[in-house]
C-alpha cells in the first residue's frame, strides 16, 4: 500500500466509498466524476502504478479486472446494449491517478 495514493486509502477505507463488489483482489466503486450514465472503476487491492508496471505474477489480477467488468456490465444492465473499457496509461494517456484501475463506461442511449 501507498501512503498517498488515493486508490489505496478507498480499498483500506481510510476514504469514504461505496463499493459495488469486493473479493480478495478486486474492488468496485462508482467514479467521482462520471462521464457516462454508468461509470465504475474496476481496481486491483494491489498497488501497481500503470498497465506498463504490472509483472509476471500480476498478469492474473489484470485479467480479473476485465472479468470482473464484464460481470458489473451485466449486473449493471449494459452488457448488451455495450460499453466501452479503458486503461488509461500514464499522464500521455490521460492517467491521473497512478493506481491501475480499469474504466467501465455506458449506459447511453443510442
Ligand atoms: P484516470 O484518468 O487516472 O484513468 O482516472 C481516474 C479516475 O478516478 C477519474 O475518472 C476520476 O474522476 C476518478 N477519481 C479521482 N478521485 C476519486 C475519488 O476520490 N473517488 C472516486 N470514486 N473516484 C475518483
Ligand atoms: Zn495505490
Amino acid at each position: 500500500m501507498e501512503k498517498e495514493c488515493i486508490f489505496c486509502n478507498i480499498i483500506n477505507r481510510k476514504l469514504p466509498s461505496e463499493f459495488l463488489y469486493e473479493d480478495d483482489t478486486v474492488v468496485v466503486f462508482k467514479d467521482i466524476h462520471p462521464r457516462a450514465p454508468i461509470h465504475l472503476l474496476i481496481v486491483p487491492k494491489k498497488h501497481i502504478r500503470s498497465i506498463n508496471d504490472f509483472g509476471e505474477d500480476d498478469k492474473s489480477i489484470v485479467l480479473d479486472t476485465i472479468d470482473i467488468a464484464k460481470m458489473m456490465a451485466v449486473k449493471t444492465g449494459i452488457s448488451r446494449s455495450g460499453f466501452k473499457l479503458l486503461f488509461n496509461v500514464e499522464k500521455g494517456g490521460g492517467q491521473v491517478i497512478f493506481h491501475l484501475h480499469l474504466h467501465l463506461m455506458g449506459g447511453w442511449r443510442r
